[in-house]
């Protein structure tokens, strides 16, 4: 069935255009607060969140997101975390009904589900032998390409890795071991962001040698495309001349809701109240104030006029 071009681009584009973010268009939700790993790194369980063991059930979930619906008249994404999120495979489905867009942020270890519809983001950290040790997880790296080549033929799915000092040096021979091997569209590199509560965090890359990162992340855009998903101008936001004007006004803060496994709002976002700022790394709040820049979007409006022109939306 063909996409309607006024509902499904031309609305949502013209809001941004006027109103910027709506508030709670886009959520995320730890939808359990379980997970069959325990990685070096991860902020969930690191990030004093050891406390919430406890998850709404599949009907408080449905009833909250109606909830929020009712509340948010352009809510129209959610990304599913957690913890784990496919531990609730059957829930997270049944939800995804309620949204346009729906995102799943998985670490790869559980048989993916064949939604063709769904957005999957799959946490790799590092090449073969970094990736298991920082899962603290050995045979797993090799378990998420065969899972991805045996049940994710034509679907949504882009490697996400969380930049460290434990895997900033294998970036390009991971692309590489990823590229025209897997059924995968491509990498989003993000950067580490550490608690206020731990200025000596080891895994922290401090903003100077971020810079030397993002070069060469731009290098490899113009070397391998559009595998490297995220345009060069989201990450020059990320520079250290620059990210103090996206973080100071955070967008996903101001505009966006994440919930914990009980439903309770987070006091920042999905990295829980203690994520420091001034070290954000989450490509979200830089890809967001990119995506709201007026300049863009009158480009994307004009992309999608002439896909409506080829026939290839109808147009209510
Ligand atoms: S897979 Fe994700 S939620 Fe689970 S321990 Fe690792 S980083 Fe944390
Ligand atoms: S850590 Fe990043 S995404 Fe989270 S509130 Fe701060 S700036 Fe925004």
């Amino acid at each position: 069935m063909k996409e309607s071009f006024l509902k499904t681009h031309l609305l949502p584009q013209m809001a941004f255009f006027t109103m910027g973010m709506p508030r709670n268009g886009s959520i995320s939700v730890d939808i359990t607060s379980r997970c069959n790993l325990r990685c070096k790194h991860c902020y969930y369980f690191n990030f004093n969140n050891e406390e919430v063991t406890t998850e709404l059930s599949d009907i408080e979930w449905q009833e909250k997101l109606i909830k929020l619906k009712k509340r948010s008249l352009f809510s129209h994404s959610c990304t599913f975390v957690g913890g784990e999120p496919l531990i609730r495979k059957e829930l997270v489905r049944k939800l995804t009904r309620y949204f346009r867009y729906n995102l799943v942020v998985t670490n790869g270890s559980i048989t993916l589900p064949y939604w063709k519809d769904v957005f999957f983001h799959v946490s790799v950290d590092g090449t073969e032998e970094v990736h298991d040790e920082i899962r603290n997880q050995k045979g797993l790296y090799q378990k998420i390409k065969q899972n991805i080549c045996e049940n994710a033929r034509d679907m949504h799915i882009t490697i996400v890795t969380c930049l460290t000092n434990e895997n900033k040096h294998c970036i390009e021979e991971l692309v590489r071991d990823w590229l025209d091997k897997t059924p995968t569209q491509g990498f989003i590199f993000d950067f580490y962001t550490p608690s206020i509560n731990d200025d000596k965090d080891r895994f922290v890359i401090p903003h100077a040698e971020r810079d030397k990162i993002i070069d060469q992340m731009v290098e490899l855009r113009k070397k391998y495309g559009n595998f490297i998903t995220i345009p060069a101008d989201v990450y020059d936001l990320m520079r250290s001349g620059n990210y103090k004007k996206v973080v100071k006004n955070c967008i996903f803060r101001r505009r966006c809701g994440a919930f914990d496994s009980m439903g309770n709002k987070k006091p920042k976002c999905v990295l829980g109240g203690s994520a420091n700022c001034d070290l954000c790394g989450c490509i979200v709040p830089y890809y967001l104030h990119f995506r709201l820049n007026k300049k863009f979007i009158v480009s994307e409006v004009k992309k999608s006029l002439k896909t409506l022109l080829q026939g290839k939306y109808i147009y209510l």
